[in-house]
């Protein structure tokens, strides 16, 4: 039973009705009750594993039909890439493909699968710079059609949930932005590993909620269902029976990605249900207590104190100043535009050693 909604404020514990997605646990305790926007949005972290999330879900087929027709354009107000975009996600997919190692040293010949392609620019240059043969799925039909017609993409138009790549398994599956969006990113991670070859890689990228860079005003955003640790998603990822091998947090420490491969020679774990005894295995009470202390102690009032906001607005100015230069110089094509730009590309000093397990 919920507690009654004029009793809650941050800090409130009460018993969700729906059973945490890590441990199953219903103990939550309220972190924030309003979306970056000023709009009321419940926002809980499940006491019993630090797994952070929104309570109540959203319905499930208003959430698909939301992604299928609306997703793009709330937030990028359009529902085909811009060229600014094309350029944004370019240089942001050549830094994935530089600062994960892994991703240079896949099979030749092996196969890959980015789910949640968007414009197709990571699954593009991934293909470009490792050889690999590459799938992506995308729930948005402009989207996808973009990706198709402009770079020759191999896309599905599907939710992750209903989405059936052909042509067996993958040596390498990526998603980056993806699972906080879900309504159940434990199911989610149990069908990636399904659909990788025993060895074969996952990478997975979400926002930090240990962040700190940003104001805790614009933290927590009704689009994002899920809000998780480095510990909680490896955990999500062991109880899909893939086992964690590398961690990167990027420069600001606002985002992170996991590197998660498929054990040879395991068959992967029955799908855990409520009474089975992987979910209690899945407890975390020390990190829950690590979640909260972090978002406590990251109030606005402190956040306003550091130079942070100052400089990260410089750095926003800076870079769209930047791209509006590179804008003028490169190609109109979006294929000639990303090729380009791979041809031209200089990893940043931190890409060198991003792969580490830094906590
Ligand atoms: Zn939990």
């Amino acid at each position: 039973m919920n507690a009654p909604s004029h009793a809650i404020v941050p800090g409130t514990q009460y018993a969700a009705h729906d059973p945490c997605n890590l441990c199953h646990q219903h103990a939550v305790r309220v972190v924030s009750l309003r979306d970056r926007d000023g709009s009321p949005l419940c926002t809980v972290m499940c006491t019993g594993c630090g797994l952070v999330r929104a309570d109540p879900m959203p319905d499930a087929a208003a959430l698909d039909r939301y992604y299928r027709e609306r997703y793009r354009i709330d937030y990028k107000r359009q529902s085909a890439p811009s060229r600014r975009h094309i350029l944004r996600a370019g240089r942001v997919a050549l830094d994935r493909i530089s600062r994960l190692p892994r991703l240079q040293r896949m099979p030749a010949g092996g196969r890959a699968l980015d789910i949640g392609a968007g414009g197709g620019e990571f699954a593009y240059l991934l293909g470009r710079t490792t050889g690999l043969a590459v799938t992506g799925i995308e729930p948005n039909e402009g989207y996808a059609q973009h990706a198709r017609t402009t770079l020759g993409l191999d896309l599905v138009v599907s939710p992750l949930n209903e989405a059936m790549p052909a042509g067996g398994t993958f040596d390498l599956v990526t998603m980056f932005h993806v699972l906080e969006h879900l309504r159940d990113p434990g199911a989610a991670l149990a069908r990636i590993a399904s659909w990788l070859a025993p060895g074969g890689l996952a990478v997975v990228e979400v926002p930090n909620v240990e962040a700190t860079c940003q104001s805790p005003l614009h933290l927590f955003h009704a689009a994002h269902l899920y809000n998780f640790n480095a510990p909680a998603l490896e955990r999500l990822g062991e109880k899909a029976g893939l086992e964690p091998v590398d961690r990167w947090f990027s420069p600001d420490r606002g985002n992170f990605s996991v590197t998660l491969r498929r054990p040879e020679g395991r068959p992967l774990p029955a799908v855990a249900g409520p009474a089975s005894g992987a979910a209690e295995a899945c407890a975390m009470p020390d990190n829950a207590e690590r979640v909260w202390q972090v978002r406590a102690a990251h109030t606005p009032w402190r956040h306003r104190a550091t130079l942070q906001p100052l400089g990260r607005a410089l750095r926003r100015a800076g870079a769209r100043a930047g791209e509006s230069l590179a804008l003028r110089r490169l190609p109109p094509d979006p294929r000639a535009m990303l090729d380009r730009l791979c041809d031209e590309w200089q990893p940043p000093a931190h890409a060198m050693d991003g792969a580490s397990r830094a906590a």
